[in-house]
């Protein structure tokens, strides 16, 4: 099978070369899929892509002219893809869902310790042999409330982290996760989870029905002082409210690992260039706010199992098997 990676980075290379033993034709392409660039997958039998690929209606019809049967996500998220049109060109789907839960949830941990704390600020300050911890208070997470949106595999990791730090835990979801719902978690819903929730983090996917989900009048509903975290992907929430809430002193702090617009910044070395985007920009003005550049999933152990599961979709839609990670236009 001849397959072409889009998006690809040095590490795609390393696992994806490791486990697929010269098995399949893999190619590499450094750029991202899309209508301009979906030539290139002339000649493969299938794309593999990344979560900053544009798979809209016109990629998908280069895509079917070129005769390629299936997009295989190496992510679990899908909002990238138009489903409806894949569907109809008869192209398969698949993604890896529940590559490494843990990943997600211990970066997400870690952005609320480091916001919380202000290690980002302590750091800068100490290698310039500024000692002072003036300004750099915090506040016990034990004992606090925690609102998490989303229940699936990363929503769970996450309260047991909250958990093992003695926080009560607020969890919504319209389908609540089984193995969620065995943990000692309260289940509410989101006008609770924000009028009481002292941290708020979001694990959803990004849907029409959760686009902006975390906008101008939930925000004003929170208590303040407030700290949110957004691991899931970054138009669940109105990025200017965000600001606006952060200048009106409303939100305490903000952790980010992922962004609305980020498909023109992230994974890339930008660091000769002026940044064009004012939001983003602005966003980099606060003292309370740490951005990172959608790593959340990047583990040893998440990018193995996302290259095995890759290839293991691919070979099982090349053989005609059940696809087990199929996604479907709803
Ligand atoms: P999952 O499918 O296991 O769980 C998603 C949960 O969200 C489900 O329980 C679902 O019922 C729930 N949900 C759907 N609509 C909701 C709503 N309106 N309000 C609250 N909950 C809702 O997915 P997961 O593996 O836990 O991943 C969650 C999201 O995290 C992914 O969709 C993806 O966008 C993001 N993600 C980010 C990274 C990263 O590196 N930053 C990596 C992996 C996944």
């Amino acid at each position: 099978m001849k397959i072409a990676v889009f998006s690809s980075k040095r590490y795609n290379r390393i696992f994806l070369s490791q486990i697929n033993e010269a098995k399949h034709e893999i190619m590499f392409f450094e750029e991202a899929l899309k209508a301009q660039t979906a030539k290139l997958a002339q000649g493969f039998d299938a794309v593999c892509i990344f979560v900053n690929d544009t798979v809209c209606a016109e990629t998908i019809a280069c895509l079917k002219s070129e005769k390629v049967g299936c997009i295989a996500l190496r992510c679990a998220g899908f909002n990238n893809v138009d489903l409806k049109a894949a569907e109809a060109a008869n192209i398969s789907v698949f993604r890896v869902p529940r590559y490494s839960p843990h990943a997600v949830a211990e970066h997400t941990a870690a952005l609320l310790l480091a916001v919380n704390r202000k290690i980002h600020r302590a750091h800068s300050r100490v290698r310039e042999g500024n000692f002072s911890i003036d300004g750099l208070l915090g506040f016990d997470l034990h004992g606090k409330t925690i609102g998490l949106i989303g229940s699936g595999a990363i929503g769970t990791a996450m309260a047991r982290i909250a958990l093992g730090f003695g926080m009560r835990v607020l969890m919504h979801d319209p389908y609540p996760s089984a193995e969620c719902q065995s943990l000692d978690v309260n289940w509410v819903g989101i006008p609770d989870l924000i009028l009481q929730a002292d941290i708020i983090s979001l694990h959803c996917p990004l849907l029409p029905s959760t686009h902006h989900i975390i906008d101008d009048s939930l925000i004003e509903q929170m208590k303040t002082g407030v700290i949110i975290i957004n691991t899931s992907r970054g138009a669940s929430i109105d990025t200017k409210a965000l600001i606006r809430g952060l200048k009106a002193r409303k939100i305490g702090a903000v952790g980010l690992d992922v962004y609305e617009e980020e498909e023109n910044l992230f994974f890339e070395d930008r660091s000769d260039q002026i940044i064009d985007d004012e939001v983003f920009s602005r966003l980099l003005t606060f003292p309370n706010v740490l951005i990172t550049s959608h790593q959340a999933f990047f583990t040893e152990e998440a990018l193995e199992r996302i290259a095995s599961v890759t290839l293991a979709n691919l070979e099982a839609w090349k053989n005609g098997d059940p696809l087990e990670n199929a996604v479907n236009s709803i």
